[in-house]
């Protein structure tokens, strides 16, 4: 059976998820941002939470794991770089490692930029990848522990994934993301089909995500910066994409 997948708002902007393995009964929570919002999902989808898997340790991807794991004895796994920043972890993961959730299984990716042992969780044989604060639809991190290389390395790992992924990330920045992305891209016809597409799911009060590694490939500057006329439009023509995604990455910090 495929994973089935619950999408909800927590705290401001940020999104919860829950991916649910009907075979075996398994859920599990990417990321916790507070708890109450997940055990509403829970209950409404009528399942048991059985696992935690962190993306990195900021609070407001992680708030909720103690009061989730003193209810429902949940496993927490954890990325193995910021397992002592993390509450209650029972196991902690690197690249190239496999987590169960039932019988799905997921990659797990690591992303370092945003904190500097962020990690993504690829559910392959779903065509799913939950990627914290690395990606987002139209926009990516901020950079805060590591380097703008790293970032982009990061981006460039995700980026390879299949076209046909669906991404899942931390928060809902779509709108704010294009406005800017428009600056950089003025003329980038995808990028504007997506703005109206965008204005029509907020209007209608619907999730901005997921999005596939396809569409943002062709709309997202920070997935961009290796393509000449992106370079180019921010007079860096023919520097190496790496500084053209740091020029991005500063531009939209000062936005
Ligand atoms: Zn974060």
């Amino acid at each position: 059976m495929p994973a089935e997948i619950r999408l909800f708002t927590c705290l401001s902007d940020n999104y919860g998820v829950l991916i649910h393995d009907s075979d075996s009964g398994a859920t599990a929570a990417i990321d916790a941002p507070e708890a109450a919002p997940v055990e509403a999902a829970l209950r409404a989808a009528g399942w048991t939470l059985t696992d935690i898997l962190v993306t990195h340790h900021h609070a407001d991807h992680t708030g909720g794991i103690k009061a989730l794991k003193d209810k429902y004895k949940c496993r927490v796994v954890a990325p193995a770089a910021e397992a002592a920043k993390i509450p209650a972890v029972d196991e902690t993961v690197r690249e190239g490692d496999k987590v169960a959730v039932g019988k799905l299984s997921a990659n797990v990716i690591e992303t370092p930029g945003h904190t500097s042992g962020h990690i993504a969780y690829w559910f392959h044989g779903d065509k799913i990848a939950f990627v914290g604060d690395t990606l987002f639809s139209i926009g990516c991190g901020r950079v805060i522990e590591g380097t703008p290389e790293m970032m982009w390395n990061s981006l460039r790992k995700l980026r390879d994934l299949p076209d046909d992924t669906k991404i899942f990330c931390g928060h809902e920045y779509t709108a704010a993301n294009i406005r800017f992305a428009l600056t950089v891209e003025p003329g980038n016809k995808a990028l504007a089909a997506r703005d109206a597409q965008v204005k029509q799911q907020l209007a209608a009060k619907q999730p901005t995500i997921p999005v596939t590694i396809g569409a943002e490939k062709k709309e997202n500057p920070f997935l961009r910066a290796d393509v000449a006329e992106v370079g180019a439009g921010i007079g860096l023509a023919g520097r190496p994409p790496a500084q053209v995604f740091a020029e991005i990455r500063a531009r939209k910090n000062r936005f």
